[in-house]
């Protein structure tokens, strides 16, 4: 790199922020998480929100989630591997609005996204920055979906991927890996046992690791749900998100994206109650919430087809449960007959084939519903993270 200010240049990102004990971390370097040994948190990109950059700045950019690229983390341009993720439709119900007939619901479809989930955000993130930053071998604990997306980011971007899968996650979620040229190595376990092998595997072998919220760019990508939310709906956030909370990425980046559009003067201070959705087996942020506590235990109930979902301990689970008391949310959790049940509601009646992670917000929903914990005239927005295609062998058993 020479002296000149390249026009290259996009991001307006600063440093990184520890959001627990403010220590600072140069954004130059490969980043983990925070380097205070009593702290470890996720580290927060922070960029300069003050330039008086006007949201005009958006039209007629590409329906992705670069539009927002001023404030994704990849300095140089050339350096973006995408492949069209983001800016996902907002899609209202349409048969099932008799459900809540005094409420606008709507869905944000992450379906079609490249390899059918939300995860194609967070991950052509982390993959255009490992790339800026020289890495050449990137690692991964999944439940399914992180695994295809990175296979694919990577190959993309010529970078070696190793995938670490529960073995029985459904077969297309490996099959897809193997596919997009990544190395994969099934375990018996959850995404916990095969996080402490990434752990000790990436040392040895001198690995990036990309696990949910230890590195920090996976979280810039999902947070442009946050900046599409916005503008798809005119700058009027929604009352009620629903997120179906698995290591809480999603959850996590939408709120950040709500504070830097507010310092940005995009939007004003009213924000959205977010509600996590868990599944049964895997429900310690609701344990957590309800209890009134600031972090969460480690639950495993074992197998759910919501595979995005089995996370026993989220990484991040005090900032999780930080969001859910800032925005005065909820926590609940919901079985798979009942996922089941919502994925074949939503196809029957709405033409929309669903992933269990999506349709456990729809019984959520109507469970608050029924508590009028949401009022007449709110408007709700569900976020539908994958395709169901991927879940079908678990769907149709019985
Ligand atoms: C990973 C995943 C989730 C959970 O996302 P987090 O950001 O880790 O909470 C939900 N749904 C689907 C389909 C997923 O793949
Ligand atoms: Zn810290």
């Amino acid at each position: 790199m020479n002296s000149c200010v390249s026009v290259d240049e996009v991001s307006l990102l600063l440093h990184l922020e520890c959001p627990e004990c403010g220590t600072l971390h140069q954004a130059s370097v490969i980043n983990t998480v925070c380097v205070n040994p009593a702290c470890r948190s996720t580290l927060f990109a922070r960029y300069d929100l003050h330039g008086g950059l006007n949201k005009n700045i958006l039209t007629g950019r590409p329906a992705s989630m670069w539009r927002y690229k001023e404030f994704l983390p990849v300095i140089n341009e050339k350096n973006i591997v995408t492949l069209g993720e983001g800016f996902t439709p907002i899609i209202p119900l349409e048969n099932l609005k008799t459900t809540a007939p005094d409420n606008k619901v709507y869905w944000k479809d992450e379906s079609g996204n490249p390899t059918g989930s939300f995860k194609a955000r967070g991950i052509s993130a982390a993959v255009s920055k490992a790339k800026e930053l020289g890495i050449n071998a990137l690692a991964i604990p999944t439940a399914g979906n992180a695994g295809g997306a990175l296979a694919a980011y990577a190959a993309r971007a010529g970078i070696r991927a190793i995938v670490y899968m529960p073995v029985l996650t459904p077969k297309v979620f490996k099959d897809e890996c193997l596919l997009y040229g990544a190395q994969l190595v099934e375990i018996d376990g959850s995404i916990s046992d095969c996080g402490k092998l990434v752990n000790e595997h990436a040392l040895l072998n001198d690995w990036f690791q990309l696990s949910t919220l230890k590195e920090p760019y996976r979280l810039e990508g999902k947070k442009t749900m946050g900046y599409e939310i916005a503008e798809q709906f005119n700058w009027q956030l929604p009352d009620v998100i629903f997120y179906p909370t698995g290591g809480g990425t999603g959850l996590i980046g939408i709120w950040k994206a709500f504070d830097e559009m507010e310092q940005l003067g995009w939007i004003g201070s009213k924000r959205p109650r977010m509600v996590a959705v868990q599944s049964v087996s895997c429900d310690g942020i609701v344990k957590a919430y309800h209890a009134g506590e600031s972090s969460s235990s480690f639950v495993d109930g074992g197998f759910t087809i919501a595979n995005g979902l089995r996370v026993p301990k989220p990484y991040a689970d005090k900032l999780i449960l930080k969001v859910l008391s800032e925005s005065k949310g909820y926590a609940l959790s919901i079985t798979d007959a009942q996922m089941q049940n919502g994925v074949k509601e939503l196809a029957l009646r709405e033409g929309m084939l669903i992933a269990p992670e999506g349709a456990a917000l729809w019984q959520g929903f109507k469970q608050l519903k029924a508590l009028n914990w949401i009022k007449p005239d709110e408007t709700v927005l569900l976020i539908n993270t994958g395709t169901g295609y991927k879940y079908l062998e678990n769907i149709m058993i019985g």
